[in-house]
């Protein structure tokens, strides 16, 4: 991305030859990868004249003018249709922008479309897409990990400069780390979610997945702030995150948490964590050893109160307001109960049976109640933990990417999201960068959690990781 809004502004390429490019080249492959629900070609195309005006005016409007990048079908596109990967969502047109699409487009970023995700955005497979599945670009029988899967596949299989996803258990770090890109979720309230498609309100993030670092720190500098049109956003200055890279990680505290290296991670994975925290090392941070004792209360807590708030959520697609309606219904309470078992999936059903059990009277007390007192705890934990240390370093799931169809059975799906879920339920930042192959040639992923809002030394430490190696000269071989 970075390397693109270079040869704009030398004049080597123009955005309209980048974007055609890429049109071409999600023409050709993307049969095979299918990370795009909708392709936006004329759109891209018009924007990309634009950029192309202001870089002839050398007036371009920042490192973001004429970059072509993809979004996660659940953010609101004005005039472009917006599922969900949702059968009940399958022809809905939004009538405005979120926010972050909004300052993308003011930053001069060239929409090519919307990528694929499990429904809804739950699972961690993008094998719940109402659609179609998405594949791995480093190997199609695998899965690019969820849900923000397509736009992870995109960047991945250069089908887009850069991509925005979203992550309320691990959606933008866990495929990330399944297709090698960089992903980074920030603190919660960072980025606005106005436009979001809600999940669970109070772990759902918006961030970055790209090719690198830089490109990451670029994304996030445009798309976060305060947002008048989201009581949740942080009224807090943004920080220059792309100045923020240089300064390595000399003297940088980072903690190594134990709960994180247990029997059930893969052994690859293991190995290539502690190389990389060796790594670090030699770049002069230091390390400890930390204790998170609530790691293993994690899912338990996140599978309560994200599908408590889901259901709720979830109320709202009763095919009255809009969406879908089925026909044939004899009553109102027919029509919604038909509507709603015809429009989503298995697992959004399983996840709304799930939250209303948990918020239902009599048990609400012993499951939803009880899972804000552990997330509570959660948080302790990283707060304890953030006084000894400034970076907690991990892998960021237990497994590389596993193969289509691999884990029917949903809590072994879950179990997938142990690394990822705690730092939502804290609400603080977290980055997974490449950090090394499995033995079988697929891309592990590097975790680098912080401190509320301490966006900054993530992408530093992140970023001088990047710098000392060179696994992302490898790249996925598709033709
Ligand atoms: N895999 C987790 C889930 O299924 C996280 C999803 C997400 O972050 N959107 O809920």
């Amino acid at each position: 991305m970075h390397e693109l809004a270079d040869a704009y502004r030398r004049g080597d390429v123009t955005p309209t030859a980048a974007a055609e490019a890429y049109l071409a080249r999600i023409e050709k492959l993307d049969g095979r990868v299918g990370a795009y629900l909708t392709v936006t070609r004329e759109q891209a195309l018009a924007a990309a004249k634009a950029a192309e005006g202001r870089y002839r005016s050398k007036a371009p409007r920042g490192p973001l003018d004429g970059v072509p990048i993809a979004l996660k079908d659940l953010l609101c596109t004005r005039g472009v249709r917006t599922t969900c990967a949702s059968k009940i969502l399958e022809n809905f047109v939004p009538p405005y922008d979120a926010t972050v699409v909004e300052r993308l487009a003011a930053a001069g970023a060239v929409m090519l479309g919307k990528t694929n995700l499990d429904e809804f955005a739950m699972g961690s497979s993008t094998e719940h897409s109402a659609f179609q599945p998405t594949r791995n670009p480093w190997d199609l029988a695998r899965v690019p990990g969820g849900s923000s899967g397509g736009s992870a596949a995109a960047v991945a299989a250069d089908l887009a400069a850069g991509a925005l996803g979203s992550d309320t258990g691990g959606s933008i770090r866990q495929p990330a780390a399944f297709c090698g890109v960089v992903g980074f979720k920030p603190t919660y309230g960072r980025v606005s979610r106005y436009g979001l498609v809600a999940f669970a309100s109070s772990l759902d993030q918006i961030g970055p997945l790209a090719k690198d670092v830089r490109d990451a720190a670029l994304l996030l500098g445009a798309i976060a702030g305060p947002d008048p049109h989201d009581s949740t956003s942080v009224n807090e200055p943004v920080a220059d995150y792309a100045a923020a890279l240089d300064g390595g990680v000399g003297g940088l505290r980072i903690g190594v948490p134990r709960e994180y290296f247990t029997e059930g991670v893969d052994p690859d994975v293991q190995r290539s964590v502690r190389q990389a925290i060796a790594v670090l090392c030699e770049l002069g941070a230091t390390t400890q050893e930390i204790s998170l004792p609530t790691t293993d209360y994690g899912i338990a807590v996140y599978y309560l109160i994200a599908p408590a708030e889901a259901s709720s959520n979830l109320a709202r697609y009763d095919g009255v307001k809009y969406g879908l309606r089925a026909a044939g219904a004899k009553d109102l309470i027919d029509m919604y109960g038909r509507t709603r078992a015809v429009g989503f999936g298995a697992e959004v059903k399983r996840r709304i049976m799930l939250g209303a059990y948990a918020l239902s009277a009599g048990y609400y007390d012993a499951y939803y109640g009880r899972a804000q007192k552990v997330r509570t705890l959660v948080r302790r934990d990283f707060e304890a933990a953030f006084a000894q240390v400034d970076l907690i370093v991990a892998p960021t799931a237990p497994n590389v990417a596993f193969k289509h169809g691999e884990k029917e059975d949903p809590l072994a799906m879950y179990l997938n999201d142990v690394f990822t879920v705690p730092a939502n339920l804290a609400g603080i930042p977290a980055v997974s960068v490449r950090c090394g192959f499995s033995a079988g040639g697929l891309p592990i992923g590097l975790q680098l959690i912080g401190k509320p809002l301490d966006e900054p030394t993530v992408l530093r430490a992140a970023y001088a990781y990047e710098q000392a190696t060179r696994w992302l000269e490898r790249r996925p071989n598709l033709g």
